[in-house]
């Protein structure tokens, strides 16, 4: 499985400091998150990708998705958060200046 501490270390590792400060009960749920896909779209620079929980332990909540603006160096990824608890994923728009999210996308999903 895809884990994204596996595929994109850089990434979680900002992403695991910041929910570690901003939202710490949401931060186990980083460490068992799979990326499934790389987003479809024509934009050769599209770094968006999904995610999927792999815990049962944090799939139980259904309920409305929220999404929060964060600011993680350059690629300032909205978080979606369902039911205040449950990390959904996340949507990115930016990537690092050296292209670090599509390297490692383009890596595994070509
Ligand atoms: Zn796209």
């Amino acid at each position: 499985m895809d884990y994204l501490h596996e595929l994109m270390p850089r990434f979680y590792i900002n992403m695991k400091r910041y929910l570690d400060s901003e939202w710490p009960e949401l931060s186990p749920q980083l460490d068992t998150l799979i990326v499934t896909r790389r987003c479809g779209c024509e934009d050769p620079n599209c770094t968006d990708f999904s995610v999927k929980q792999t815990s049962n332990k944090y799939q139980k909540q259904k309920g409305v998705i929220h999404y929060y603006d964060t600011s993680i160096q350059e690629i300032h990824p909205t978080l979606a958060i369902q039911g205040d608890n449950y990390l959904k994923g996340f949507e990115i728009t930016n990537d690092y200046r050296d292209g670090y999210i599509n390297r490692c996308l383009e890596k595994r999903f070509g």
